[in-house]
């Protein structure tokens, strides 16, 4: 088999004894996973040596690697130190991975704001465009992977992060279900909604689902958007379609669970997954 998922915790995994990233690189590969996520999500600012740490334990397991950077990111603020501060916080994500090995760099891109959607469109593709010239300039071993984001305030649903993939030569987009679930205030119920997302994704580039950046947990979410995560058998979005469609359409990539635990969801997805893939 060509194309093949991989699945991993967001973050060090829950049972993991030791409390480095290293530690957790190593406590999901015991476990049998096949990737994680390094939640840098509260600050980026690792030092070069801790990272090459990870990145050893990266190169001893073989687990794929993504770091999250923080939630602070605001591209497109009217205030410019803003906006600065943003370039930073992706920055140093990317400096972590590349020290790290290599891998993907995810972000939440930012907030509306003021800006109409067409506008905000816009703005944010000038920052988009800016930042993989910058990584390309530092010689920094990361792709870029903005996130379908689950509060309505947040810039970025999955049609725009489709489409902005679409415009920005080199760009990614990492598709998050518990926010597209929420965005569309409950849309993944059945299977067919779930093949309707995955037929948007093949109308903007087939190949994509090749090589894809999920995040599939369980979503609370309001009027405003997602509120908080839920473990994977509250069926809010239901994960089994998606898992039966990663195979029915020949996926390959990561899926990453960021339930509240973490591994055993990521485990359960891939236990699914495999028993529908061994022939
Ligand atoms: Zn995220």
């Amino acid at each position: 088999m060509s194309w093949e998922v991989v699945f991993g915790p967001g973050g060090i995994p829950i049972q993991c004894k030791g409390n480095s990233m290293a530690d957790g690189v190593r406590c999901a590969k015991a476990l049998g996973l096949g990737a994680i996520e390094w939640e840098l999500v509260h600050g980026a600012k690792v030092k070069q040596e801790s990272a090459e740490k990870v990145g050893l334990a990266i190169k001893e397991t073989g687990l794929r690697l993504s770091a999250h950077a923080p939630y602070y990111i605001s591209l497109i603020s009217h205030e410019h130190p803003k906006r600065k501060k943003s370039y930073e916080y992706i920055l140093d994500t990317a400096r972590a991975v590349h020290y790290a090995g290599g891998g993907r760099v995810i972000f939440h891109p930012g907030f509306y704001g003021k800006w109409d959607e067409k506008k905000a469109f816009e703005e944010m593709k000038g920052e988009m465009e800016f930042l993989v010239k910058e990584i390309k300039a530092l010689k920094l071993n990361v792709s870029l992977w903005p996130e379908v984001t689950g509060k309505f305030s947040a810039w970025g649903s999955l049609e725009e992060l489709l489409e902005m993939r679409k415009q920005v030569k080199g760009l990614n987009a990492c598709i998050d279900f518990s926010h597209v679930h929420a965005r569309s205030q409950g849309g993944l119920d059945s299977k067919k909604d779930f093949e309707r997302v995955f037929d948007l994704i093949e109308s903007y580039d087939k190949k994509m689902l090749e090589e894809l950046h999920v995040h599939f947990q369980g979503v609370r979410y309001s009027d405003k958007g997602e509120l908080s995560h839920l473990e994977i058998a509250e069926d809010s979005p239901p994960w089994k379609p998606f898992v039966e469609l990663l195979v029915e359409r020949k996926c390959g990539g990561t899926v990453i669970c960021e339930s509240p635990v973490l591994e055993a969801d990521a485990l359960r997805m891939q236990k699914y997954y495999r028993s529908l893939t061994v022939e």
